[in-house]
Formats: C-alpha cells, structure tokens, sequence
C-alpha cells in the first residue's frame, strides 16, 4: 500500500480507523483496484513513475463527516484532495496534484437542497451532477434552464470551482461567475458559510452574493483553502425562444472590426452567447497532408484574399444564438445585422429559431444542445474511433490561454502558435481560433495528446511547457491549467517577485499550517514541501 508522503505507517492505519469509524468502513478504499478509480484517466504520465496516484480513498455523506475527516486528517498529518465528482479530464481528472494524498470523495453528498424558481437560483451538494440538476428541473416542470459545460457528467459545483464554462447566456455560462453563496470546511473543521450565508437565518443567501464586509468567496476557487460542501448557483428562467443566425465576412483585414463590433456588442449585451471564430477559408486551404492548424503559415493578408475569392469562400464567419422572448431576439439579431453591415461584404443568414421547452423530438434536432442547456455527453464522440481514425487518442490535456478580444492580438496568437507548433512538429486539438466564452476575452483552446507512449507524453509535456512559457513571453497566461503544469502556469503570473503567489502561501500557512488540503493545487504548496516542489519545478523532470 502507498502511504502519504510524511506519514508513518502507523499514523496512516490510525487515520484509516478513524476514518472508517467516521464514515463506516465500506466508504473508505485502500484497495488498488479501488484506488486505480481515482488515476487520472488522460493521465500525461501514462505508466511512468511519475503518474499521481492516491493512498486511499474516503467517501463522506454529511458535512459533519468532512469535519471529522478533515480535524483527523490534522492531527495524523494525512494529505487529503477532495473532489466533487472527479471527472476533471484534461485538466488532471481526479488524481492528487500530491501523490499518496487520500481522496476525499464528495460523491456522496448529492442533495439539491433547493431550486427555487421564482427566485432563479438552486442550492446544490458537490455530488449534483448537471445530469441531476437538469433532470430534477424536468422531473417537477420548473421553467429554468441551467448551464452545463459539453460533459453533463461533471459536478455544478466541481466545475465551478475550476471556474469552468459552459454555452447559454452571462453571467450562468461563467461557472463560478454565476454562484452565489458557498459552505466551506476550512482545513481546521470549522464550518463557514459567505456571503448573505454569514447571517443567521438570512433569507438571501442565494441572491445577494456579497454580505457585508470582505468577499473572500474567490479564495475557494482554482486554491486549497477548503472544502466546499454547498453552492448557490443564480438559474436563467427558460427563455421564450432561441434564435441562430450567421454572419461572414470577406476579406482577412475585416477581423479587426469584426472582433470590434463582437466585442461592442457583446458588452452592451445585446450579443450573449458562446461563439467560435471560424474561418471557412482557413479552415480548407489547408485540406489534405497538411490539414493540422500551424502546417503551414498563414498566407500574407492580400494573398490571402486572392485565394479566398478564388475559392469563393469569406475569411470569418461567427454563428450567434440570442435566447429571451421572440420579439426580443428577432430585434437583437436585426440589430447585429445592421451594425455588421458596416463591414463590405458581410453576410448574414438566418439560422433556426426554437420555441421553449422543445418537444422530445424537436430537442432531438438540435445538433449542439448545451447551447440551450441540455446536458449529454456527445462532446466524447470527438475523439472515438470511426472508420477514419483507426486509432482514438487515448485522451488529451488542454492549453488554454486568454487572449484580448481584438482582431490584431487574435491575429498575434494564431501567428505565434502555429509557428511554434510548426517548428515543434506536433499538432494539438484545435482550430487556432478563438472561442468567446469569458466575458470581455476570447480562449483558444489546444488539446495536447495523451497516449499510451511514454514517448509521445514526454514530448507533448514538453511542449505543453514550451506553450506556457511562450505564451506568457506575450502577455498571454492560461485562464485554467493541467494539475501536471499547476507549477509553471502559475509561476507565471510572477509580477513583482511573485508577489501574488506569496500572498496565497501566506494564506495558506495561516489557513492550513499542516498543509493537509489539496498540497500543490494551482502551485500553492504547503510550508513543509515548497522548498522541493519548487526545486522539482525548477529542474522540470517530472515534466
Ligand atoms: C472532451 C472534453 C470537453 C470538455 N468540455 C468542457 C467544457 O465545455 N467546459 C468546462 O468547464 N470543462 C470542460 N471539460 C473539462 C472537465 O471535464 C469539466 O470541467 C468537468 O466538469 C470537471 O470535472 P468535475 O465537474 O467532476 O469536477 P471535479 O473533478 O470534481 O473537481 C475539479 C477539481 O476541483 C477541486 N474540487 C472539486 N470539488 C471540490 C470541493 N468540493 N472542495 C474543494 N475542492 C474541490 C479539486 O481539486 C478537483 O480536482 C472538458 C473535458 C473534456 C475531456
């Protein structure tokens, strides 16, 4: 058996009894076959010693149960990592940052304790899966819609504290945005509650995010600081209709004003939507051997739209979705239009419009239906075997920075990365364009392979670093990291001698001087293992 890092044999079997009397003994796992559950399923260290592993796994019902886990946890020095529902793929699924941590297993406690539907917002245990929220909605015919990210499968409250995103309008597709109100087992037991929650009885707990004094509500996000073991969510009430529509515009210069009227009309929030820059040219000039996005440059802007007229193809194209009553969205996408017709050449062509709540059969049409909501799993059929791809990938790991919503900065990204990659010779998941999910800022998103080859980890890992340090040489940093690359990512939001990472060590040390909860999560390590963290980070042999 694995014992945690810097704890005895003996203290470990005690921890284990104790944590068996707390929860009964079938909750808690010490065997490998129970224990390989928890390996992450798209590990980047696939059979390399180096592959996060946990000592044993602890499944608690009740809040009470994580208070007692986490003050026994203390006083044996047991390295915990809760997770919500686990499935944190792409991003370290639900392995320890630290091996030999015990995963404390939040499944369990999967009450919708509330979804109140005059005043929009639901309350929610970490094992509510979106599947659950959205089948409770159906189930007693609320008319709310939630946001899910494309796996349905994933915790409300897991995701939200990755701050991970999901299609309908903002603030709900902004995860963590769209919370209100949080419980939290600090790493001493003590249970709090932020927000309006700190009043005894209050009444807006749900609804009125702040409180009165400090916010500390971010703390709890993409840190270690703590346990969550509730979250409001704010729920959109079901709009009237959804209407698509497309626009496209011809020449590659256009993108500077085409992201600006985005960007415009996106903050005075008459486009609200998750949207894709496409590029139809760009997306087919490169058809055949050298499909992958970064084989081959760019062509020079007024090459560039020689061969797209040739081609009869525009340079961008973005489709919309407006959600709200009819009369509403016909005049947000008539808006949009008259604004874009600015631009020479633009055209625009009227997508499907859904009238609320579809039909079974109508919502068996739609072809991406997180956009209205819809949790499912469809997003996985991606990377599975079809008649073309002999071979699925055995899963990947995402890059994902921020990039400014303007077109010279999109224009910046695309260059810089598709170079790099073309020199690398490696070709991740992605279309090199941005995707408009945050507010005020694109993501381009890359998904670099996972398989089972030590060697072609070992290169994707090194280049996932080379991506972190180029990016951030721009300006760029990543809005959500790997566990795998928590170290580097945050190493680079190092202003002023790295002072915000000093601050949450402070924080840390103050909060969880034994340093039991989630050591290295988002390069916040304990006291007692900065130093070698730092120096594995330092040499990057485990990368
Ligand atoms: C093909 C594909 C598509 C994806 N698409 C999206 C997408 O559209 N949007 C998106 O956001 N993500 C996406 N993801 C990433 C990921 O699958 C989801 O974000 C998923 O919801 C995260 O898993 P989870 O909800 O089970 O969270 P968990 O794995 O339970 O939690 C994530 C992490 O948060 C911390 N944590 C969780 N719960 C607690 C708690 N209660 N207290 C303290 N700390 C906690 C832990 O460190 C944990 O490792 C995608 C992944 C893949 C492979």
């Amino acid at each position: 058996m694995i014992t945690p890092p810097g704890t005895s044999s003996a203290d470990f079997a005690a921890a284990l009894d104790g944590f068996r009397e707390i929860v009964s003994p079938e909750w808690v796992f010490t065997e490998k076959e129970d224990i390989d559950l928890y390996k992450d399923a798209y590990s980047p260290f696939w059979g390399e010693p180096d592959e996060r592993v946990a000592s044993a796994a602890v499944a608690p019902v009740t809040v009470e149960q994580v208070q007692a886990i986490v003050r026994l946890a203390n006083r044996y020095r047991v390295p915990l990592y809760p997770i919500s529902t686990g499935k944190n793929l792409g991003y370290g699924g639900s392995a320890p940052v630290l091996s030999g941590s015990v995963v404390l297993d939040l499944k369990r406690m999967n009450r919708i304790i509330e979804v109140n539907e005059d005043e929009s917002f639901a309350l929610v245990e970490p094992g509510v899966s979106y599947f659950d929220l959205y089948n409770y909605i159906q189930e007693k015919g609320l008319k709310l819609w939630i946001d899910t990210p494309d796996p349905g499968w994933g915790s409300v409250i897991g995701n939200a504290l990755e701050r991970g995103l999901g299609y309908t309008p903002l603030p709900y597709r902004d995860h963590f945005g769209a919370h209100c109100g949080m419980e939290i087992v600090l790493a001493n037991g003590e249970l709090v509650r932020t927000g309006m929650g700190a009043l005894p009885g209050a009444k807006s707990w749900q609804t009125y995010r702040y409180g009165c004094g400090p916010w500390v509500d971010g703390l709890f996000s993409q840190s270690n600081f703590g346990v969550v073991t509730k979250i409001g969510f704010w729920l959109l009430p079901r709009p009237d209709a959804s209407l698509e529509g497309t626009i496209t515009v011809p020449r590659h210069n256009d993108i500077h004003r085409f992201v600006a009227l985005l960007a415009k009309l996106g903050a005075q929030g008459v486009i609200n939507c998750a949207y894709w820059i496409e590029s139809p040219f760009a997306n087919t000039f490169r058809a055949g051997a050298d499909h992958a996005f970064g084989a081959t440059p760019d062509p020079e802007p007024a090459e560039w739209d020689v061969r797209a007229a040739d081609k009869g193809l525009p340079s961008w194209a973005v489709r919309l979705c407006f959600h709200g009553a009819e009369a509403v969205v016909r005049a947000q996408w008539a808006h949009v239009q008259s604004e874009f017709a600015s631009i020479a050449g633009a055209t625009f062509s009227d997508g499907p419009l859904y009238r609320h709540p579809l039909s079974a059969q109508d919502l068996a049409r739609v072809p991406k239906q997180v956009e209205i909501g819809v949790p499912n799993l469809a997003i996985f059929t991606a990377g599975a075997r079809t008649r073309e791809k002999k071979s699925p990938s055995a899963g990947h790991m995402w890059f994902s920075p921020v990039i400014p919503m303007n077109g010279a900065e999109m224009l910046r990204a695309r260059k810089v990365f598709g170079d790099a990659l073309r020199e690398w010779g490696i070709s991740p998941i992605t279309s090199g364009l941005p995707m408009h999910y945050q507010e005020r800022t694109f993501l381009m998103l890359f998904g670099f392979e996972i398989a089972h080859d030590r060697e072609v980890n070992k290169k994707n890992r090194q280049s996932m670093r080379q991506m972190v340090a180029l990016a951030a040489q721009h300006g760029w940093g990543e809005y959500r990291t790997h566990s795998a690359f928590m170290d580097p990512v945050v190493g680079a939001y190092s202003y002023n001698n790295s002072s915000l990472l000093k601050l949450h060590e402070t924080l840390k040390d103050a909060m969880d001087p034994n340093g039991i909860l989630s050591a290295g999560r988002y390069g916040i390590w304990p006291a007692h293992l900065r130093q070698a963290a730092r120096q594995v980070n330092r040499r990057g042999d485990i990368q």
